[in-house]
């Protein structure tokens, strides 16, 4: 259990979500320092509070894509 390998890992999730986010030509979110799935606060700069907030809210993006036209 390891604070500095828990926020690495945090690092390499972070850049992997702006990577795939270019790689999909979908529009970058702003970081508004509130996790843009379940609205608590998040410190400067970060998208999301923590990685399964991400992956909840991509599920949920790729669900509306999947659904939408
Ligand atoms: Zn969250």
């Amino acid at each position: 259990m390891s604070d500095v390998a828990d926020r690495a890992e945090w690092r390499i999730a972070m850049d992997l979500t702006v990577a795939c986010a270019h790689a999909r030509r979908t529009p970058q979110l702003e970081a508004d320092g509130y996790c843009h799935y379940c609205d608590e606060q998040v410190a400067h700069g970060a998208l999301f509070c923590n990685t399964e907030c991400r992956d909840d809210y991509q599920r949920e993006q790729e669900a509306f894509r999947r659904a939408g036209r």
